[in-house]
């Protein structure tokens, strides 16, 4: 059985290694689980980011998770390309268990596993993302600028997405499995009104296609088995986000959609000594730099819950 640590935080995002580099630079010398396969968390699977403060030019995704890595180091932040396979969260002092069955203690611990978007799961959709392929039109919007683009999903973000993009785009037309929409009347209404967005009724991608880049996808009619080609250089799925949260259920408060649950402004989560940050709590906005902040709200919360103990 390990010392008991101050602060142990899992997930190695914008919020892990922001909370990282705030808990260390307030000498709690931090320990990170930073994901076997996935440290560094979504940006990772990216290619140029444009919208974090601070790089003019922009700068590669897994460039700014390495600088940010670096930088909790600097100053003591103890790092594991390890899993946490479980957890107990309910005593004065938690334990966290590692993939090699070790346990792991801390009187506090943040989580920022983040969320994983859904995907098509298609052949070429990973190989061509931020080669056309995207999840997220705030963060990629801007790149495809008088292009043809499909968005795919029938719910509010898809909605979103596609009124948001149609104000870069030539075109959008949205592909969609169904020949009604899930999304809000007012997110629909705004979208049928939009004279650069089109419908594909009753369809699903068959195929992602692109070498380097995309080049157009193949759509499925589900209903007739006929397929069609859609000539587009920017593909946006909008088909939801899981929330990492499966390890924290029954121990900590989730939404019914399976986030965890903070009492905002704070990062506090129901149990006393655990605080949550980043895209696991967050639906709304899903950027690096507000994950990066509550990230930075967590580690502060996190120190000023340490100094109460003392
Ligand atoms: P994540 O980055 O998802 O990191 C979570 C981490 O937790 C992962 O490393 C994971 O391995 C780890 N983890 C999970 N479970 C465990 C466990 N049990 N044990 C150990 N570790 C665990 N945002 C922008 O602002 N600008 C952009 O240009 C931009 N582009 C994007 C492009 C793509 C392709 C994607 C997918 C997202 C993009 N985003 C962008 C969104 C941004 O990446 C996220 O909002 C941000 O990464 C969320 O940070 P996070 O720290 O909450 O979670």
């Amino acid at each position: 059985m390990s010392d008991v640590r101050n602060v142990i935080i899992i997930g190695s995002g914008p919020a892990g290694y922001t909370a990282a580099l705030y808990t260390a630079r307030a000498s709690l010398k931090p320990l990170v689980f930073e994901g076997a396969v996935t440290a560094g968390g979504a940006l990772m699977n990216t290619t140029e980011v444009e919208n974090f403060p601070g790089f003019q030019d922009g700068i590669m995704g897994p460039e700014l998770m390495d600088n940010m890595r670096a930088q909790a180091e600097r100053f003591g932040a103890e790092l594991l390309p390890d899993d946490v396979v479980a957890v107990d969260l309910t005593g004065e002092i938690k334990t966290v268990t590692d993939t090699a069955g070790t346990v792991h203690r801390a009187k506090a611990v943040i989580v920022a596993t983040g969320s994983q978007h859904r995907k098509l799961g298609l052949p070429n959709e990973d190989a061509l993302s931020g080669r056309g392929v995207s999840w997220c039109a705030t963060c990629d919007g801007f790149f495809f600028k008088d292009q043809d683009i499909a968005v795919i999903g029938g719910g509010d973000t898809a909605m979103e997405e596609a009124t948001f993009l149609s104000r870069f785009a030539k075109s959008v037309t949205i592909v969609h499995r169904r020949d009604t929409l899930r999304a809000s009347k007012a997110m629909q209404e705004r979208a049928f009104a939009d004279p650069k967005i089109s419908f594909v009724w009753d369809s699903e991608v068959a195929e992602v296609q692109g070498d380097q880049k995309l080049s157009g996808l193949k759509l499925r009619n589900v209903k007739t088995g006929e397929l069609s080609d859609l000539a587009v250089t920017g593909l946006f799925i909008a088909i939801g986000h899981d929330p990492r949260t499966e390890l924290f259920k029954g121990q900590l408060e989730l939404d019914e959609e399976g986030y965890l649950k903070v009492d905002a402004p704070s990062t506090r989560t129901n149990v006393t000594g655990v605080f949550g940050a980043g895209d696991v709590v967050d639906h709304t906005y899903r950027q690096a730099i507000t994950a990066a902040g509550t990230g930075c709200a967590a580690a502060l919360d996190a120190e000023r819950f340490l100094a109460a103990l003392s």
